[in-house]
């Protein structure tokens, strides 16, 4: 590799490349003869001509300027602030190509840390699953208010890394109904005078509004967050019954609601809420289980994908209604309670008590009582229910964060030795660590599944299927 004051290249000097690689992160890799450049907004293909923007020993980051040859696999961004914006890395690929991308990435790291062979690999993965309408799939969104250089008051998103709103009202991974309620909201904001927040000074109202659709039920919520108390909000009835009077046809806001947040703070939310109209939920489905949503709750924000990861999860999980299943980080109880559909008994575990009592209600709202729940962490509850009291699995299922699981809680799914273990996924790397971990301890992997739940972002989600042999 050729250092970077032989080739005596300079910050701000423009060169050309052709994208060869990508990084998980997104990044385009092109080489300077043999000096490796990472370049956002770019496609494998792409021949471009850049600006260096940083230099580093043995690698180079540099910005995109012109596209000279564009890839087979480009398209135009749909969105205008795609590249301010940030918040989707991949709008330039062709969703398919994204799919493939993603696909390769978690065959790349079962290969390279799970120490899989490539035929192997090929042979267990099953199709992708994407999406049929990759846009508008976000059920929920959380907008800032500001004001922009001429004055007016804007909603939008923050720009990458930053603090500047980026004017965007209608983001195309939202759902449609997000401008109409932000127009409403922006209108009886100048109407009454009503100040959206300054950061700098931490001086106005209106700090953000939360918005959630249910996509089964129609139903929609609006929180606004307030750097105040809700008098402050002035003609909060009035707004109330504009919201409600907005849409029609089997689509409605049937919860709005305040949330106080004085803090100087980045976290969006306060944790006071403050009922205006409605029940202080929405409802919505996953297959045909019902969930309550209200507006602190976890819930996943795109629900068509999710019904397809858990039902790889249900399929993988081979359920006959004989079977003791545990759900390891189970968050709100999502899986647990898809699979309770077809277990004798299922037992989640979750390290935050808001989300077990979530868990819990839901739980009973869809009348399933073969379902409980811990609160702890998957490491210690296991084995102490293990050891102490010799609980038994016919299946365990876990869906870590993305430092993935503990060893004390794989040795003890080894221990407690289930005839299958699924393993949900949102880093492939961590995935491919634990996988061979369990490899080595008498679990196959069977079979592979991504799914792609946040289309043109480079999140990838997995499920594996393992199987103890002898
Ligand atoms: N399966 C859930 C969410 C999984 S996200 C769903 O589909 O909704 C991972 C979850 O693991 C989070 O809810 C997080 O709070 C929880 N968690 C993180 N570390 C944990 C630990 N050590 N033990 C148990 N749960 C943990």
């Amino acid at each position: 590799m050729k250092s970077e004051q032989k080739l005596n290249l300079k910050k701000n000097q423009e060169i050309s490349l052709t994208i060869e690689d990508f990084t998980k992160e997104g990044e385009g890799l092109g080489k300077y003869q043999g000096f490796p450049f990472f370049v956002k907004d770019t496609v494998i293909g792409d021949e471009v001509r850049v600006s260096i923007t940083k230099l580093k020993k043995n690698y180079g980051y540099a910005r995109l300027v012109e596209i000279v040859t564009p890839s087979r696999d480009r398209v135009t961004p749909p969105c205008p602030v795609a590249r301010q914006c940030g918040g989707c890395k991949l709008q330039q690929i062709s969703y398919e190509k994204q799919l493939s991308f993603k696909k390769s990435l978690v065959e790349g790291c079962l290969m390279r840390i799970g120490g899989f062979g490539k035929e192997d690999i090929e042979q267990k993965m099953e199709p992708v699953y994407g999406m049929e309408e990759p846009w508008h799939y976000r059920n929920k969104a959380q907008f800032p208010f500001g004001r922009s250089r001429d004055g007016r008051i804007i909603a939008g998103f923050y720009a990458g890394r930053t603090h500047s709103i980026i004017e965007t009202e209608d983001c195309l991974l939202g759902v449609r109904e997000n401008s109409t309620i932000l127009q409403c909201i922006r209108e009886h904001m100048e109407q009454y005078k009503i100040e959206p927040y300054d950061e700098a000074n931490h001086r106005g109202l209106v700090r953000h509004v939360l918005i959630r659709k249910g996509f089964r039920t129609g139903e929609l919520m609006v929180c606004l967050v307030l750097n105040g108390e809700v008098k402050a909000l002035t003609e909060a009835d009035v707004l109330v019954e504009r919201l409600r009077g907005l849409f029609g046809d089997g689509t409605a806001v049937t919860s709005i609601s305040v949330s106080i947040n004085r803090e100087k703070t980045n976290v969006i939310m306060g944790s006071r809420i403050v009922n205006l109209f409605g029940p202080g939920y929405i409802t919505d489905y996953i297959g045909n289980v019902k969930y309550r949503i209200s507006p602190l709750s976890f819930y996943q924000v795109n629900p068509v994908q999710t019904e397809k990861l858990y039902s790889t999860a249900l399929e993988y999980a081979e359920l006959t209604g004989k079977e003791t299943v545990w759900d390891l980080y189970c968050g709100i109880g999502t899986i647990s309670l898809f699979l309770a559909q077809k277990a004798k008994q299922v037992y989640g575990v979750e390290i935050v008590p808001q989300a077990i009592e979530d868990a819990r209600a839901n739980a009973r709202l869809n009348g399933m009582d073969n379902v409980s729940f811990f609160v702890g962490k998957a490491e210690e509850v296991l084995p102490e229910q293990y050891e102490k009291h010799q609980v038994y699995a016919d299946v365990i299922v876990v869906d870590p964060p993305r430092k993935g699981c503990d060893t004390v809680c794989l040795d003890t799914i080894v221990k407690m030795g289930p005839k299958r273990v699924v393993y949900v996924s949102c880093d492939s790397a961590t995935l491919a660590r634990d996988v061979k971990y369990l490899g080595e301890r008498g679990y196959q992997v069977e079979k592979v599944r991504c799914c792609d739940m946040f289309g043109h972002s480079t999140h990838v989600e997995t499920v594996v299927k393992l199987e103890r042999k002898n």
